[in-house]
């Protein structure tokens, strides 16, 4: 069954790719990750001047389980991954989402998050990585902005 999780966001998209179900309901994400997708999506509409240019995911929620079957595949280790923002936190919200679109260079989709998060306008963007194809988009925030480059 497929539900919405936020006005541009479908169960499917932000689900755990092992099928356990998280990530499938709005309750299972921080709010303030979906507001800021939204915010992006349409941040990004604007700049292009237009009104429906998608933004996808690429990077769903993730149980834990799943999370570590993800990074030994990618890392060839499960060190780190029980931090991931993409999985649960205490309270059972996943945090993150990696994003991309096809309108613009991913590095250019990057850079206008980050001068959007400059000028304000992403107040609950808390964690920004650069990957060659997604942007990862997370709502942890220790006082400044988290950014790498991966
Ligand atoms: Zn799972
Ligand atoms: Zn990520």
């Amino acid at each position: 069954m497929k539900r919405r999780i936020s006005p541009n966001l479908m169960s499917h998209e932000t689900q755990c790719r092992c099928g356990c179900g998280y990530g499938s309901k709005p309750s299972d994400f921080d709010p303030k990750l979906l507001d800021t997708f939204e915010k992006i999506r349409f941040l990004l509409n604007m700049k292009l001047g237009k009104k429906n240019v998608p933004v996808l995911v690429s990077g769903p929620a993730r149980c834990l389980k799943h999370n570590r079957e993800v990074y030994m595949r990618l890392y060839e280790t499960t060190a780190g991954a029980d931090g991931s923002k993409h999985c649960p936190d205490r309270w059972g919200k996943c945090r993150s989402l990696d994003i991309y679109q096809n309108a613009v260079r991913n590095k250019q989709f990057h850079d206008w998050i980050l001068a959007w998060q400059e000028e304000g306008l992403l107040p609950h963007l808390g964690g920004l990585g650069e990957y060659h194809n997604r942007v990862h988009i997370d709502t942890h925030w220790i006082g400044r902005l988290r950014r790498w480059h991966g």
